[in-house]
């Protein structure tokens, strides 16, 4: 099989977000349309969203993929001919598949769709994969339960490309086969519908005692995965394509993520090496995304309970994304900003974009729509004027610095 460079695949939620993750450097992004699609109560992305997606992405030489991964009862498959043929037409380079009814289905209505077996598979090892080439499969996403060695040697041994997942959130139960949800809520994880019970906080007993300290509430979370550690061997193993987890994510995260990714990637391939203080710089980028702990998912082997969130996290929630830049005038240096978290006048922050990277400043200067002068930003969603004494564009973001 010719190996191809290695693909960063991003989530979106919305068209903002996929039009972030295409700008701040993603290769392809995934998306869940309306119908057929797990987490479709969070989807935004109709056929004319879609298209509009498809549309904005060939300008940057990117493609989209479209999650039809529900698993479908029988009424479920109403509309879902036209649906495919439609994703066809609209030019959606492949659809995210778990049930082998919609896999046979696209490959008979809509064969210019490449057909993804969907992580819900659990395929973790080259005999299913083979299994999945005869059927005529394109590319397979192994399940987030492979370990570093499992995934080098089932892509080294594999036909047809291999997607594994790199950072997000993991399941405690194995993905795609929990009913946790189901069970506390009547919500089907496997609809759509997860409503994460596993994160929720419990009191544990047993025959009426107490099994866990009531004022310390247990929970089943798990540390999330980042694997960026191992990108070399990754690319090396010939892995097609990394996928971050996480269509809910906000366009912070989602930027902060694909921009680091995007920078880590191509200095492998630049150097062929990424050295330890490097790694050490990408990881405090990741860690800006979100301060949620994480751990290396299952690349290290079975997850042991340093791997686990038991009890119920402490640590404060920081939130670094203080706002997006909506434009900038050059002459005034003032830019025009969305605020999107509490921050005040004189606080260290920095700029980070498409094409510029973490330039500090101090907040001086910041004005209302009125020109009246403030010393605070509190609203969420509140425009504003801020000066920043560089250029900056569009699209940038602003975060919180620590240090200056
Ligand atoms: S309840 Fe938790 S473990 Fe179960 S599917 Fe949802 S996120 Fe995964």
């Amino acid at each position: 099989m010719k190996r191809e460079r290695v693909e960063l695949l991003s989530p979106a939620g919305d068209l903002e977000r996929l039009k972030i993750a295409v700008m701040y450097g993603a290769d392809a992004v995934y998306i869940g349309g309306k119908q057929f699609s797990l987490r479709s109560r969070a989807s935004n992305f109709g056929l004319t969203e879609i298209a509009e997606g498809v549309r904005f992405a060939k300008q940057y030489g990117a493609r989209i993929h479209v999650t039809v991964n529900m698993l479908p009862h029988e009424a479920d498959l109403e509309g879902l001919k036209t649906y495919l043929r439609e994703l066809e037409r609209i030019g959606v380079t492949a659809v995210i598949v778990a049930s082998a009814a919609i896999m046979q289905i696209a490959k008979e209505v809509a064969p210019r769709l490449e057909v993804h077996v969907s992580t819900q598979h659990s395929t973790t090892n080259s005999s299913a994969i083979a299994y999945w080439e005869k059927k005529g499969m394109d590319r397979v996403v192994l399940a987030r339960e492979c370990s570093l060695d499992e995934i080098i040697a089932t892509t080294k041994a594999s036909n047809i490309p291999i997607e594994a997942f790199i950072h997000g959130a993991m399941c405690i139960s194995y993905s795609g086969r929990c009913v946790l949800s189901n069970h506390m809520t009547d919500r089907d994880a496997n609809r759509g519908g997860c409503a994460q019970s596993c994160r929720w906080k419990y009191r544990l007993y047993e025959n009426g005692e107490a099994i866990h300290d009531e004022a310390d509430p247990f929970s089943m979370s798990s540390k999330d995965m980042m694997a960026c550690r191992y990108i070399p061997q990754l690319i090396e193993a010939g892995v097609a394509s990394f996928k971050i987890e996480g269509r809910m994510k906000s366009v912070y995260y989602i930027a902060t993520l694909v921009k680091t990714y995007r920078m880590l990637i191509d200095e492998y391939y630049e150097k062929g090496v990424i050295s330890e203080e490097r790694m050490a710089y990408y990881e405090k980028e990741f860690a800006k995304a979100e301060n949620r702990p994480s751990g290396v998912g299952f690349y290290a082997g079975m997850p042991r309970a340093a791997g686990h969130l038991y009890e119920e996290s402490r640590n404060p929630l920081i939130q670094e994304f203080i706002a997006y830049i909506l434009d900038y005038d050059e002459k005034t240096q003032m830019a025009y900003i969305e605020v999107r978290n509490h921050f005040a006048v004189g606080a260290g922050a920095e700029v980070f974009g498409p094409n510029c990277l973490n330039r500090p400043f101090v907040i001086s200067d910041l004005f209302d729509e009125n020109k009246e002068a403030l010393s605070v930003a509190k609203t969420p969603m509140q425009r504003l004027y801020m000066k920043i004494p560089f250029s900056v564009k569009r699209h940038d973001m602003i975060r919180r610095r620590r240090s200056i």
